[in-house]
């Protein structure tokens, strides 16, 4: 069998290993990234939105290539109707883009390779090589051929699905309270507002939320996302979704382009993200908003820690556990109270009835918010409904 060496080997080129990959490029590395589909970005798993604040923070400069349309704000609605609008000057860079998922993956594979990493399409990950019990690499069927990939570290950046995480022996299993299933159509001919993306919660989509991403000239991503165990029997996203497009005038003449589907995990992240010669990040270490189901900005800072600490780990070639917890340290120092408190909020929000969303969406529309943040909307629903932040008020 072919067996090709290397200081560390990235499973999957989507936005967290493609920016593992670059940095650990950078920091000297011999990086190989593998990736097991035809394209990277496609097929399209993803609704497209992303906010502006954080691409500064992981060195991404915005490239009107795979910026699809620039928002104005966006909208939040109840099912009764009642809405809130965010804008630009309230929300400053919360209010974000809408992309072209599949140009913004490959411009960071790209950027990855500039940066001296080899890229091997269309090469899976089917195991993990142990020698002595330690991880010394991956095995891989690149192109219809085994091969062996030896590493001093993996990185496991293989999405939602998370194999190489499981074969190495660490715990991502999900409970299904923390699972949310989506379907999204592209849809034309449809009458949405083009630079406001709208989110509708509430019974239209429970335990999660149905979206409007407007993608210019009357075409939009519009999807939902729902807990299974808490829809009604015998329904799923799907009928959500339909009976939430059929009730509203404005897709009337609308048509579908393109239909999928995908699952987001709704929790707050793994309790250890690492393990010794092996490093989680993004969807596979399940660091992932919880009440947005918005991973991108989670998977391109993790894929920026991992490969900046892996660059210090080499300097001393010691990538035991112990060394990786750096990794740890950092990306829970960033996120961690933020997911948490997020995911207390998706936890008490899909317990609230229509009704109280109303109130909510009424109150947060009148409150005198002069930053627009998940954080201040909190704090402003912990002044007038404390009942709804119960369990987590301490993190407002
Ligand atoms: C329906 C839906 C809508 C979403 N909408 C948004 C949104 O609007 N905004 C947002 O920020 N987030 C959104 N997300 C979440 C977002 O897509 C993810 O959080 C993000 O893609 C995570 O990036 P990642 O690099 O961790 O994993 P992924 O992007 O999933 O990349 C994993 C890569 O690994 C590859 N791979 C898997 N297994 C192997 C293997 N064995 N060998 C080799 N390669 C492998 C896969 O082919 C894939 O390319 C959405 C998700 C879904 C399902």
């Amino acid at each position: 069998m072919r067996t090709i060496q290397c200081d560390v080997v990235v499973v999957g080129a989507g936005p967290g290993g493609s920016m593992a990959a670059k940095y650990c490029a950078e920091g000297g590395l011999d990086t190989i990234l593998i990736e097991k589909k035809a394209e990277i970005g496609a097929p399209l798993r993803c609704a497209e939105g992303v906010s502006k604040s954080w691409l500064d923070e992981v060195g991404i400069k915005a490239d009107p290539t795979w910026i699809r349309a620039d928002m104005k704000g966006a909208i939040i609605k109840s099912p009764q109707g009642t809405s809130f609008q965010l804008d630009e000057s309230k929300a400053g860079a919360e209010v974000g883009y809408v992309l072209e998922r599949h140009l913004f993956d490959k411009a960071l594979a790209k950027d990855a390779a500039e940066a001296g990493a080899k890229i091997m399409m269309r090469t899976s990950c089917i195991g993990i090589i142990r020698e002595e019990g330690k991880i010394v690499g991956i095995k891989a069927k690149s192109l219809g051929e085994e091969i062996e990939i030896r590493a001093k570290c993996v990185v496991a950046a293989d999405g939602y699905e998370c194999q190489v995480a499981r074969w190495a022996g660490i715990d991502t299993n999900l409970k299904l309270s923390d699972i949310d299933s989506c379907i999204q159509y592209r849809m034309c001919n449809i009458d949405v507002a083009p630079d406001y993306c709208e989110f509708v919660i509430g019974s239209v989509a429970p335990g999660g939320y149905v979206w409007v991403f407007p993608k210019g000239n009357g075409v939009a991503n519009v999807g939902i996302g729902v807990a299974g165990q808490l829809c009604t029997k015998g329904a799923d996203a799907k009928y959500y979704l339909d009976k939430f497009i059929a009730e509203d005038p404005r897709f009337e003449k609308g048509q579908i382009l393109e239909i999928m589907g995908g699952f987001v995990s709704t929790c707050p992240g793994l309790d250890c993200a690492v393990d010794d010669n092996i490093i989680l990040v993004g969807d596979a270490a399940r660091i992932i908003d919880p009440i947005t189901g918005g991973g991108i900005c989670h998977a391109c800072r993790t894929g920026m820690y991992a490969g900046k600490v892996l660059t210090e780990c080499a300097k001393t070639g010691d990538f035991s556990k112990k060394a990786l917890m750096a990794y740890e340290k950092m990306w829970r120092d960033r996120m961690e109270d933020k997911l948490f408190r997020n995911f207390m909020a998706k936890e008490k929000l899909a317990t609230l009835d229509d009704e109280t969303i109303d109130q909510l969406i009424k109150m947060i529309s009148t409150a005198d918010l002069k930053n627009v943040t998940v954080y201040n909307l909190l704090k402003a629903v912990k002044e007038k409904f404390p009942q709804v932040v119960e369990g987590f008020e301490d993190l407002i």
